[in-house]
C-alpha cells in the first residue's frame, strides 16, 4: 500500500438514500462518518425522473435532485463525503475493519455500514454486451432521448418495464415490450398503463434471440416460446429493464449472504453477522427497495453503529 492507513470511526459505503440517510444520522451523532460515493454516487435514483413517492414531497421531486439534497445534508452536518470506490475489505468480529479505496488506500474502520444497493441485471447475451452503449442501455430515462422519434424495444414485465416502456412511449414513435410469459409481473396500475398507451405494443411468450447490427443496434430477432416461431423487428434502442442485483460480491468472504447475494441481517436490526459491520438499503432488502424504506434502514444503521461504538467505549 502506497500511502499511511488512515482510522476513522464510521465509515459509510454507498451513496444512495441509505448511505446517505445513515451519514446524516451518524454526522449528528457525532461520529464522524466518511462516506465512500461508489461508481454511481447518489445511487439508482439518480437514473431516474419523477419520485412521487417520497413523503414530504407533495409535487414531487426528480431523482437526482433529491438525491443532490441528501448529499447536501449529510455534508453540512459534518460528513466527509468522498469520491471513490471501495474495492475490496477484511472484516474481523468486533473490527477494527480493513477496507481497501481505489486498490491503494488503507482505511482502519471502528464501524462500517454497507449501503452498496443494487445493480441492473442484464440478459447475458454476446450481442447485448456488444452494442451496449450503442443501442443497448438499461436506462431509458438515461439514453431514451438518444432514440427520439424512432422504434425501440424493452424487456421485463415488472413495474420498473412498465415504467420506463411508458417514458420510453411518450418521445419514441413505437415501443416493443417483450415479456417471456404470457402475463406481467407489474402491478395492475402499472400493467394498465402500458395495455393503454396506443403506441406501445407487448409481444408475450417472446424472448430475445439475438440483438441485431454491427456498430449499433439495428433490430432484435424474437423467439415466441409458445410457437418457436422466430421474427425480426427493426429497432434502434433495445433497453434492458429484467430486475437488479445487490452490489456485495466484494463482502462475500466474510458476510453471509442469501442464494441471491443479499446480505442477511439480523431480524429488526441492521447487523450482519460481523460485529461491527451494519447494512442497510437494497443490498440487503430485496422485498421493498424503496428510498424511503431504505432511507429508513439507513437509519437503523446508524443507531445500531452508534449504540455499538458506545457500548465497546465503555467496556
Ligand atoms: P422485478 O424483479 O419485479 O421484475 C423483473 C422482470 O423481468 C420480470 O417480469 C421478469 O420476468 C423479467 N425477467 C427477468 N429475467 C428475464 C430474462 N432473462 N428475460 C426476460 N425477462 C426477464 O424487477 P423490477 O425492476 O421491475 O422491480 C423491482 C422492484 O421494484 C419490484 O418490487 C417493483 O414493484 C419495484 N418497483 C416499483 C415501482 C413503482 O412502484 N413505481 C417502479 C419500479 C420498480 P418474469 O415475470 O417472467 O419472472
Amino acid at each position: 500500500m502506497s500511502e499511511a492507513i488512515e482510522k476513522v470511526e464510521c465509515l459509510i459505503i454507498g451513496s444512495g438514500p441509505a448511505g446517505y440517510t445513515a451519514a446524516i444520522y451518524a454526522a449528528r451523532a457525532d461520529m464522524k462518518p466518511v462516506l465512500y460515493e461508489g461508481l454511481q454516487p447518489g445511487g439508482q435514483l439518480t437514473i431516474t425522473t419523477d419520485v412521487e413517492n417520497y413523503p414530504g414531497y407533495p409535487d414531487g421531486i426528480m431523482g437526482p435532485e433529491m438525491m443532490e439534497n441528501f448529499k447536501k445534508q449529510a455534508v453540512r452536518l459534518g460528513t466527509d463525503v468522498r469520491f471513490g470506490m471501495v474495492t475490496s475489505v477484511e472484516f474481523t468480529p468486533g473490527g477494527p475493519q480493513k477496507v481497501i479505496v481505489d486498490g491503494t488506500k488503507e482505511i482502519s474502520a471502528q464501524a462500517v455500514i454497507i449501503s452498496t444497493g443494487a445493480s441492473a441485471k442484464w440478459l447475458g447475451l454476446p450481442s447485448e454486451e456488444r452494442l451496449n452503449g450503442s443501442g443497448v442501455s438499461a436506462c431509458a430515462v438515461c439514453d431514451g432521448f438518444f432514440y427520439r422519434g424512432t422504434d425501440v424495444a424493452i424487456v421485463g414485465a415488472g413495474d420498473t418495464a412498465c415504467e420506463e416502456a411508458s417514458y420510453l412511449s411518450k418521445i419514441c414513435n413505437k415501443v416493443y415490450m417483450l415479456v417471456r410469459r404470457d402475463e406481467f409481473r407489474a402491478s395492475k396500475a402499472m400493467q394498465h398503463r402500458v395495455l393503454t398507451t396506443p403506441n406501445i405494443e407487448v409481444l408475450y411468450n417472446t424472448e430475445t434471440d439475438e440483438i441485431l447490427g454491427e456498430q449499433a443496434v439495428e433490430g432484435v430477432r424474437v423467439l415466441n416460446n409458445k410457437t418457436n416461431e422466430t421474427r425480426e423487428i427493426p429497432i434502434k434502442g433495445f433497453f434492458v429493464a429484467i430486475g437488479h442485483t445487490p452490489n456485495t460480491e466484494i463482502f462475500k468472504p466474510y458476510i453471509d449472504m442469501d442464494d441471491q447475494g443479499y446480505i442477511i441481517t439480523e431480524k429488526g436490526t441492521s447487523k450482519t453477522n460481523i460485529e461491527g459491520v451494519f447494512c442497510a438499503g437494497d443490498a440487503q432488502d430485496k422485498i421493498y427497495r424503496q428510498a424511503v424504506t431504505a432511507a429508513g434502514s439507513g437509519c437503523m444503521a446508524a443507531l445500531d453503529a452508534e449504540r455499538w461504538l458506545s457500548e465497546k467505549a465503555a467496556d
